[in-house]
């Protein structure tokens, strides 16, 4: 199988001029956030449990849900793993998009999960119709990530919610909304909205991604209560987050100027992608997150190791039979790093 992200993250040297291959944010976290850590340190001995409420007390406001719609943990991938767990047990599946981001299906498979994997559009989008015409008796779940990695397209916002709506009634629904923030607007695509409209879904937020906390480890999910209660006993229930990562985020939770400008500089950024893919002859899959999909006209494994000779860490991938580069983006160094490389090499 593929390489999940996290184990990409690990498996290259650390010291590359260009690391384009977890899907990272090399602009993050915010000053603020930084300062925050240092300030916590003093009181690092405390557990950290009053600053969870608080943190959760601040996305309950901004989301309009209650403390008990929310729980927390060292990162998304833990509650990923959790509701794998929760609704594949006893050798029901997940339905997921192929390809999409496979660690919850391949933790699923794991135990005694089963994973069903239905192809994108041609356009590269989850087939939501296909997605849906699968959900039989021993569905356990449905995943869908929004905007999907690693094709980084987004589906139809109100296709989505009425295929909440539909398919909640028939089996859990995840929408993982990883990269939701580098949408012109979250608030718009999210799914929260169908959770508040009493429909029995869980979305899934990361720090990691616009926030630039990957190394800080730091994610939650939003569900019915019901559903909550369930995750905390597959998970540590938010037991595994240390205190300077809780001050980070209470400093950097919807910090509009500093997300805002990196938004900016990851936009940047990718058009600069995008014109070095167009003067070399390359198409590409219009990006709606912080990585690009395009195919390259060489074999997978040789490109990749190619570019990792000359410092420069992104993923090979197969799509359709094809290979394929998905790219993470970066600072503006590092693509032209990147750039380097591939004139050397495409
Ligand atoms: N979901 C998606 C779609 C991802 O791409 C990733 C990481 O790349 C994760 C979840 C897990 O992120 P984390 O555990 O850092 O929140």
């Amino acid at each position: 199988r593929a390489l999940t992200d996290s184990e990409a993250a690990l498996s290259g040297p650390f010291d590359l001029k260009a690391r384009l291959l977890a899907n990272e944010n090399p602009f993050g976290p915010s000053p603020a956030a930084k300062k925050a850590i240092a300030d916590a340190l003093d009181k690092s001995y405390q557990y950290p449990f009053m600053m969870m409420s608080q943190l959760s007390g601040k996305i309950a406001a901004y989301e309009g849900v209650a403390l008990k719609n929310i729980v927390m943990d060292s990162g998304s991938t833990p509650l990923l793993h959790a509701a794998a767990l929760c609704y594949t047990k006893g050798g029901k599946s997940v339905i997921t998009g192929d390809p999409s981001y496979d660690d919850l299906p391949t933790y699923a498979e794991e135990f005694d999960g089963k994973w069903v994997k239905v192809p994108l559009t041609a356009d590269y989008k989850l087939d939501l119709d296909a997605m849906e015409a699968k959900v039989d008796a021993n569905t356990g779940m449905v995943y869908i990530c929004n905007p999907n990695n690693p094709t980084a397209t987004v589906v139809d916002t109100a296709k989505l919610k009425a295929f909440c709506e539909r398919v909640s009634k028939k089996t859990m629904v995840f929408v993982d909304e990883a990269y939701i923030d580098y949408l012109p607007d979250a608030q718009a695509a999210t799914m929260i909205g169908q959770l508040k409209a009493g429909n029995n879904i869980i979305v899934a937020r990361t720090f990691s991604k616009l926030y630039g906390f990957a190394g800080l480890r730091l994610g939650y999910a939003i569900a019915q209560p019901e559903t909550i209660t369930m995750l905390k006993k597959y998970s540590s229930a938010g037991f595994n987050i240390s205190s300077t990562t809780l001050a980070a985020a209470l400093a950097a939770y919807q910090e509009k100027d500093f997300l805002a400008e990196t938004l900016k500089k990851t936009n940047e950024s990718k058009e600069y992608l995008y014109s070095v893919l167009k003067q070399e002859g390359y198409d590409y899959i219009p990006s709606s997150a912080n990585f690009v999909m395009f195919p390259i006209k060489m074999d997978g494994k040789k490109f990749s190791t190619e570019m990792f000779k000359r410092s420069v860490g992104i993923r090979d991938w197969k799509l359709n039979g094809k290979d394929w580069c998905r790219i993470s983006i970066g600072r503006m160094d590092e693509m032209e790093a990147f750039a380097a490389a591939f004139k050397e090499i495409s």
